[in-house]
């Protein structure tokens, strides 16, 4: 892997004067406790969860307000300065990731809920805020914000945002871009857009905000979101299901859907791969299950009436075990029995303790290709890896699956070849390279797989009108040439 770099080619001495009047401009504008210089920041962690090479920055910005995030963007756009916008540092792409002489930009001080209006159902919150602060003050004030994902105690709203999460409750909810009523964001030469509307139409020509969420820190820096809630579901009932195949599993999402009145909040699909490693290989995990199945199924069911829920759910279990599209199913009799079910799907926050050097992949497809896409990966990579560690799961009623693959000690030649062979299905296919995690630095060389040239001319276009410079998360996505 190759260190990217956005480094001029001018002498190292240039450089070191350059960066020195970067940092100085920027801390004599916004105060030392905004602004700290390489000796200030040692030890700090600056790369994100994707793995990829990151560079130190040449100054660490961590502006107070949306004021100070647009001053520093106004300096740097004056010094043609490339920032880099960093909230949690759990991205799995390497967006937030530095090259060479730029500079670091975390909201890390800009957290906190500022607004929480009950009867209209909104949370207007900074967006260095993290998802589960902004979960828990909503559960507190009676509602729910519906994103969810593993790394929800680091991940912040703004980078929610940024890469239009998605996780365990898309089925349901819809992801991250649907969860918001307005953004606001300062631009690459510090205007501020956005963040005054709290309604839930407003066709006043090209939504602005849909075009930031998903741009992954490279058209703007979001400072703050006006977030949607929904009623807090009063039942949740959650059940382990193990099923023989793909197959019975796709029929088992459409007859939930259509029986369970309150219709499904979870529906996260397992292959016995990834079932078996889990439970047998990490610490602390039991098998829900007593026998082994051809594929494995978290089901969970939200409403607002506990008691008919629970019945529903547990006759629509019985109709599913005679009907014999599951073999087995466990329902949770309690919280803790819930919870012990989603740590089995939560796992992969553990991947780097027993799976070191692993390719990992986020890909999606039209619901009814999921089994054969699958079945074609997993066919392909035992062919080619025998000996591989091949963990396969996801969510199903999004067409979206994760594969994890491993061999102790493999070169870098032996997973160039395993991506090549994920991502050459996927664009046969007609798969997506990014269902959720989107593309950053780590998925950008395939980003052709699943977007037409005219559709990454169109993205050019909009980078130009935003940032002409290209001074915004620089190579992220697709590459950017400023004009002269
Ligand atoms: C254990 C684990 C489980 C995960 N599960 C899921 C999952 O189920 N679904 C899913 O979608 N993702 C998942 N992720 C990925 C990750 O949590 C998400 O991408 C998350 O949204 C990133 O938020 P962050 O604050 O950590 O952003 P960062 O990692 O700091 O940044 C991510 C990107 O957003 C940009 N960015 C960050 N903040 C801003 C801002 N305020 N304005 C503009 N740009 C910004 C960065 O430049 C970068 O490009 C998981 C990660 C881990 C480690």
């Amino acid at each position: 892997m190759t260190q990217h770099s956005t480094e001029s080619k001018a002498a190292p001495h240039a450089d070191a004067a350059r960066h020195a009047r970067v940092l100085g401009t920027l801390r004599d504008a916004l105060g030392a406790s905004a602004v700290q210089g390489p000796g200030e920041f040692a030890g700090r962690r600056h790369a994100d969860a994707s793995r990829m090479p990151c560079a130190d920055p040449i100054a660490l910005v961590r502006p107070a307000d949306t004021q100070q995030v647009a001053l520093a963007l106004k300096i740097c756009h004056s010094l043609d300065q490339p920032v880099v916008t960093q909230g949690g540092l759990t991205g799995l792409s390497g967006g937030a990731c530095l090259g060479e002489g730029e500079v670091a930009l975390s909201l890390e001080r800009m957290r906190g809920i500022e607004h929480i209006d009950t009867a209209a159902a909104t949370m207007t919150v900074l967006a260095g805020t993290p998802l589960q602060t902004v979960q828990e003050a909503a559960h507190a004030a009676g509602l729910l914000f519906a994103l969810d994902l593993g790394a929800r105690g680091s991940a912040t709203i703004g980078g929610n945002l940024a890469t239009n999460a998605g996780g365990n409750r898309v089925i349901r909810y819809g992801m991250a871009r649907e969860q918001v009523l307005d953004v606001e964001a300062v631009l690459a030469d510090g205007q501020v857009i956005g963040g005054r509307h709290r309604m839930i139409k407003n066709n006043t020509g090209y939504d602005l905000r849909q075009l930031l969420i998903g741009s992954e820190g490279t058209l703007a820096v979001i400072t703050r979101a006006v977030l949607r809630l929904h009623p807090r579901p009063a039942a949740l009932c959650t059940a382990f299901c193990g099923l023989a195949d793909c197959a019975a599993a796709t029929t088992l999402l459409s007859r939930a859907q259509a029986a369970l009145p309150a219709g499904v909040s979870a529906f996260e699909v397992m292959w016995p791969g990834y079932y078996d490693f889990v439970t047998t290989q990490m610490h602390g995990m039991r098998p829900p299950l007593p026998g082994s199945h051809g594929f494995y199924v978290l089901l969970e069911s939200s409403a607002a009436n506990a008691q008919r829920q629970a019945q529903d759910f547990e006759d629509f279990l019985g109709d599913m075990l005679q009907a014999g599209i599951i073999e087995d199913a466990a329902i949770a009799a309690s919280q803790s029995d819930a919870a012990a079910f989603w740590a089995i799907r939560d796992a992969p926050g553990e991947y780097e303790r027993y799976l070191p050097g692993r390719v990992s992949f986020d890909i999606s497809f039209a619901i009814s290709d999921i089994s054969e896409a699958a079945r074609r990966c997993q066919a392909a990579l035992r062919a080619g890896w025998p000996q591989a560690s091949i963990l396969v799961y996801g969510h199903l009623g999004d067409g979206n699956i994760h594969i994890v693959v491993q061999e102790p000690g493999w070169s870098e030649a032996s997973r160039a070849a395993v991506q090549a062979t994920v991502f050459g299905i996927t664009g046969e296919m007609n798969g997506s390279v990014s269902a959720e995690h989107g593309i950053g630095l780590k998925r950008k060389h395939v980003l052709g797989l699943t977007r037409t040239p005219a559709e990454i001319a169109t993205m050019r276009a909009i980078k130009a009108a935003l940032d002409p410079k290209g001074l915004l998360n620089r190579g992220k996505v697709f590459d950017y040439n400023a004009p002269g």
